[in-house]
């Protein structure tokens, strides 16, 4: 299975702005000084493997998308905020014509996690088959309501595509074309759901737009079991957890921390720092991921856990 990110930010997308680029070239020119580069090839090699990732790249600015590719013929997606439209891209090119079978699982429907669907090509392209999970009583209502007038000049049901509405329970294990999707309750305004997916012997979770209270002990145990033996968990660190234990305490999501405190005690392999603060600027991120890798090092058992940042384009294969 391969993970592709196509938005990792939470809230609100983000772009650099003219000031970020100008002083990220500066300080990659100063970084550079004394050197000398032969060619195109040896100058990006510099910049791809010497220089910081926060310096060179950026960790982009579509909120949350995330597609699982199986290798089967129908695609695997979860949420979709400003990433969908990339991600909309990729789907049209690779079918090159032929009709997509798209399996959509909703977190949950702030407008961060829809945003994108009216801007996914495959959904006006008639003969695409889009089914869309979820747990929400409320899932289709709100995908209506967002391209209801005034907000958007093309109606829901002038869509192409044939939608289908799939309802999901929570604690309850459901066969989505050969995959195996279980989705957990979260605690967040308006409830989420995170999902575990499994398939050929892989385990992905997706746990988005999720705040977890460790002294609640019958929910951290809740979710040890959920993200148990997970090759890859996919985690809301939107602060630090000074930010998550005060002023931002009660306001729905995680930090770089808890996620790894939650993943050791679960055995998991690969933890990935996801729904970015829009605030934060790459350095910030950056660091939050060096924090999670220190603090990773510092109480490692007898597995280690690897930590990474999710980032626009980032693929992971399992
Ligand atoms: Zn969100
Ligand atoms: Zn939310």
């Amino acid at each position: 299975m391969r993970v592709r990110f196509w938005g990792t930010r939470g809230s609100i997308p983000v772009g650099l702005t003219v000031a970020d680029v100008r002083d990220k070239l500066a300080a990659a020119l100063l970084a550079a000084s004394g050197r000398r580069f032969a060619s195109f090839a040896e100058a990006h090699a510099f910049a791809s493997r010497d220089l910081p990732f926060s310096l060179s790249h950026t960790y982009g600015g579509h909120t949350s998308c995330v597609e699982l590719d199986t290798g089967s013929d129908e695609y695997f997606v979860c949420d979709m905020g400003s990433g969908a439209r990339p991600f909309g891209e990729h789907v049209l090119a690779r079918q090159a014509g032929r009709k997509a079978t798209v399996n959509i699982f909703m977190s949950h429907v702030h407008w961060d996690h829809i945003m994108g669907f009216p801007f996914f090509g495959p959904a006006y392209v008639p003969g695409t088959h889009l089914r869309i999970h979820g747990c929400h009583d409320i899932l289709e209502q709100a995908f209506r309501l967002q391209q209801s007038p005034p907000c958007f000049p093309v109606n829901f049901d002038q869509l192409g595509a044939t939608i289908e509405f799939v309802k999901l329970r929570p604690g309850e294990a459901s066969e989505v074309s050969g995959v195996r999707v279980t989705p957990l309750l979260q605690r967040h305004s308006g409830d989420s759901y995170g999902y575990r997916f499994e398939h050929g012997g892989a385990s992905v979770i997706y746990s988005t737009d999720s705040e977890h209270k460790l002294e609640d002990r019958a929910e951290t145990d809740r979710f040890v079991a959920f993200f148990r033996g997970a090759d890859l968990v996919i985690f809301d660190a939107m602060y630090s957890l000074a930010e998550a234990i005060s002023v931002k305490a009660d306001w729905g999501h995680s930090s770089n921390v808890i996620g790894v405190e939650l993943c050791q005690m679960a055995g998991v392999r690969h933890l990935v720092l996801f729904h970015h603060e829009p605030a934060n600027q790459d350095a910030a991120i950056e660091s939050l991921l060096k924090d999670a890798r220190r603090l990773e090092e510092l109480t490692r058992g007898p597995q280690p856990l690897v930590v990474s940042a999710a980032h626009d384009g980032l693929e992971i294969d399992l």
